[in-house]
């Protein structure tokens, strides 16, 4: 025991699961680059002014989950609570543009958030997210969009939703929120406090919020449908389009416009019905002006990211445990009184040859050394004894078989290959 305490809202991650979270990495970046992306990373801590100009004020994220603090010298640096600013920083301050368009990325790594905490949201949270900047083609939308579904049938998951929606432009948008902002002010005895604030500042916002008030006062918005501009209509439908080619069952939801500012165009969400509350696991859309509200050219992107915690949770709930935790091969269980030498030299020999192996260190008896190989999960147990030892062989023993043979010491690598 100790007084100390993991912050609230954080948590360690302890085996098994934090190997199920590191195989569900590895499959998820696999996934990634089969479909041409490549692996970015970029820093934990950035200038609070990139998270503060892009996301925007009036989200949840802005006003009240950053992580800022000014450090020594007297800057505000943040904690990074998403992935895209980041990216798209880099992408202009490194010229990844010359490097050929699109340029797509992905990307793994915590987020960080001053959330409350509770089941499936946390202060500290792990995100895998891909960003294709460069083309306003909608397919590159589809592809997008296509990956959680590709994943997800990669693990077994079939019970999810996909709600799409385009959010307009800056053509279309505003006549949009002037509307919406006339019907907020008309209904505000039916709004929160912070819902008011946001009828001036930032009127589409009020769908991000989970009130059940604002949320039944919100039935009778207006929509974006019928206000979306001709541009922005041919590339929704022509995305819907394309994900009807993909086999992708989508439903439209005009009323959700995910929590940041900078999308616009497509905005969508994968939604799993087991998880409670908080049910969205992955989210983005389309941002064609974050690149010159952070200073760059105009350059259209879309992207996507996804909560690994809340994906872990949702094959949980599903009863699905796609990641089988890798065994160890061997278990070296030497006598008591047998000298070092020969065991390291055989443990060093399979792992050179790639097998995993382990020992004892804790001075234990014969017994209890079958008992922690078993812990382990070893397939196959080798037996140094010092009679054995002399006539130069060993007693090796798969633990799956139960079955057990003395072998000579010599071949014995070959010999374990031909078992495992
Ligand atoms: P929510 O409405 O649940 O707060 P959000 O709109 O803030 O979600 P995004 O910023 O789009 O979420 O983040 C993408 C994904 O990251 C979410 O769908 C979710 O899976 C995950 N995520 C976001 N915040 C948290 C958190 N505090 N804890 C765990 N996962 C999170
Ligand atoms: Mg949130």
């Amino acid at each position: 025991m100790t007084r100390y305490k993991a912050p609230r809202g954080t948590s360690d991650l302890v085996f098994p699961d934090s190997e199920k979270m590191e195989r569900l990495i590895e499959t998820a970046c696999a996934l990634m680059r089969e479909r041409g992306y490549r692996r970015i990373d970029t820093p934990i801590l950035e200038d609070t002014e990139l998270f503060a100009r892009s996301i925007g004020e009036e989200t949840d994220i802005v006003t009240k989950e950053m992580y800022n603090f000014e450090d020594r010298g007297g800057e505000s640096l943040t904690m990074r609570p998403e992935g895209t600013a980041p990216v798209v920083r880099a992408y202009l301050e490194r010229g990844l543009a010359s490097r050929g368009l699109p340029v797509k990325v992905y990307y793994v790594g915590p987020m960080f958030r001053r959330e409350r905490p509770q089941a499936g949201r946390f202060r500290q949270f792990t995100q895998i997210g891909g960003e294709a900047i460069g083309s306003e083609d909608p397919f590159l939308d589809a592809e997008i969009i296509s990956f959680s579904d590709a994943l997800f049938a990669r693990l077994g998951l079939e019970r999810y939703r996909l709600l799409v929606n385009s959010v307009g432009c800056r053509e279309c948008r505003p006549a949009y929120v002037d509307r919406l902002r006339s019907f907020l002010e008309a209904m505000k005895g039916g709004l929160c406090e912070q819902c008011v604030r946001r009828t001036d500042t930032n009127p589409l916002r009020v769908f991000d919020c989970k009130n059940e008030r604002c949320r039944a006062t919100l039935k009778g918005a207006p929509t974006i449908g019928e206000h979306l501009c001709p541009r922005c209509r041919e590339h929704f439908d022509a995305l819907l389009g394309h994900l009807d080619t993909m086999g992708m069952t989508f439903e439209v939801d005009e009323r959700m416009v995910r929590g940041l500012d900078y999308y616009t165009n497509t905005a969508f969400e994968f939604q799993f019905e087991g998880l409670g509350a908080q049910n969205t696991v992955c989210g983005g859309g389309r941002y064609d002006g974050l690149t010159e509200e952070l200073g760059g050219p105009p350059t259209p992107g879309v992207g996507y990211s996804m909560g690994l915690e809340r994906l872990l949770m949702a094959l949980e709930a599903e009863g699905l445990d796609p990641f089988v935790p890798e065994r160890l091969q061997v278990f070296l269980a030497a006598a008591p009184g047998v000298q070092r030498e020969p065991v390291l030299d055989l443990l060093g020999r399979l792992r050179a040859e790639g097998i995993s192996a382990d020992t004892d260190f804790m001075g234990r008896g014969l017994k209890a050394q079958m008992k922690q190989a078993d812990r382990l999960g070893a397939r196959v147990v080798v037996m140094i004894g010092e009679e054995e030892l002399a006539s130069g062989e060993v007693t090796l023993r798969d633990l799956d078989a139960s079955e057990q043979w003395r072998v000579p010491a010599k071949g014995l690598v070959e010999r374990i290959r031909q078992i495992l």
